[in-house]
């Protein structure tokens, strides 16, 4: 029945495991899942198991050949970790067995996601596991093999023909999205990152907003690295009304990569769980607002798995389901969990304490991130005067 989120998920998606000590540790998605149970608020017919996506599906996005060199090097007698290329076996994407059916469940999980959404089996889903907005054409970047974003958005795009927006609050650059639609006016994609100069992969400045037909279709903002909750939430909330107003999307994708919390070990973006939550908070509403409700909800990058992934995404998994998630964890997850957890486990959902809150340039970074904005504002209202496909209507 729709109105009801439902929840892509099954045990085989930790499988998409690079290697022990690697940041990517998919342990994160058992231990977000378990929270969620524990915390009586996901239920197992909620719970829709993926099917690995088909070699034509990944050609939406990929070449076949990169597709086949991951195939190859999936195979178990080759060297795991030997430099390939396409990215592949290097520090941040080392080879592993098994590889490209791992690779293919997390697509196949995020076009089922999309799938349910649009055949009005459910209004909203979500698909932690998916997120990998790095991995390119015929390149493997950031922990990122396939595309699964790119080729749920291709996948909407041939079967429905209707106008994607995609918004992506990692704290790392959406690129790879990016890439794939540059020149294409139906599908608007919103990337809000820590700006490239101090943070992988450097790119998602300003003045990348599309070319030919798709100028004025992607639009970045770079923040400054120790943003806080006040100013990341006045940045975000103008740049999506705004866009969403103007673009007035059939169905909204988002990626909710939570290394922007303050105590992410690989970014320097200071939120707290305020801003995790209120992320998911805005993009139901404009869903509903703008898109009909259609939303499909992936996760992303996050690594600090015990403290800030299971948290942040309970709070879009209550937004998914429309329902209230508790703000005490459950004693017994914290047992469970605190067992094996190298750190000590948060107890609320809540956070009360940011040790970046009190940073001596925290007025300046907020002046900062407000000239950005403008800036990019000002394009988006036609004050830019080659922004065609995105002018403010009155
Ligand atoms: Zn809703
Ligand atoms: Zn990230």
């Amino acid at each position: 029945m729709p109105g009801v989120g439902k929840y892509i998920y099954s045990q085989q998606l930790s499988q998409y495991k690079f290697a022990e000590g690697h940041p990517f540790d998919p342990l994160r998605l058992e231990i977000t899942t378990d929270l969620l149970r524990h915390m009586h608020v996901l239920f197992s017919d909620e719970i829709v198991a993926p099917l690995p996506a088909s070699f034509e599906t990944l050609t939406l996005v990929h070449d076949p050949g990169y597709i086949e060199l991951v195939q190859n090097a999936s195979l178990k007698n080759l060297t795991i970790g030997k430099n390939l290329s396409c990215g592949l076996g290097t520090d941040d994407n080392p080879i592993f067995c098994n590889m490209h059916e791992a690779a293919s469940l997390t697509v196949g999980a995020t076009v089922k996601a999309a799938e349910l959404v649009l055949k009005k089996q459910t209004d909203h889903s979500l698909n932690i596991s998916g997120g990998l907005h790095h991995a390119k054409q015929n390149q493997a970047s950031g922990f990122c093999i396939y595309n699964d974003i790119a080729v749920a958005i291709a996948w909407i795009r041939k079967k429905y023909r209707i106008r994607v927006m995609y918004i992506d609050t990692d704290a790392h650059h959406g690129d790879g999205v990016q890439w794939f639609f540059y020149s294409d006016p139906n599908v608007l994609t919103v990337s809000i990152h820590e700006a490239g100069r101090y943070l992988f992969p450097g790119t998602g400045n300003i003045d990348e907003m599309g070319v030919g037909m798709g100028r004025g279709y992607c639009l970045n903002l770079p923040l400054e690295p120790y943003t806080n909750d006040c100013s990341y939430m006045e940045c975000l909330e103008k740049l999506l009304i705004t866009a969403a107003k103007n673009f007035r999307p059939d169905i909204i994708v988002s990626q909710h990569g939570c290394d922007i919390h303050y105590l992410d070990p690989l970014t320097h973006i200071s939120v707290t769980n305020k801003t995790l939550s209120y992320i998911p908070q805005l993009i139901h509403t404009l869903a509903h607002e703008y898109a009909q409700g259609k939303w499909v909800a992936l996760g992303g990058g996050g690594y600090d798995i015990w403290n800030v992934v299971p948290r942040a995404w309970s709070l879009v998994w209550g937004e998914v389901s429309n329902r209230t998630i508790p703000r005490e964890l459950p004693r017994t997850w914290l047992e469970k969990w605190g067992r094996i957890s190298p750190v000590t486990l948060l107890r609320t959902l809540c956070d009360t304490f940011c040790s970046h809150e009190d940073h001596p340039h925290i007025e300046e970074i907020r002046e900062k991130n407000i000239v950005n904005l403008n800036r990019l504002m000002g394009c988006l209202q036609g004050g830019g005067h080659h922004i065609k496909g995105l002018q403010l209507q009155k």
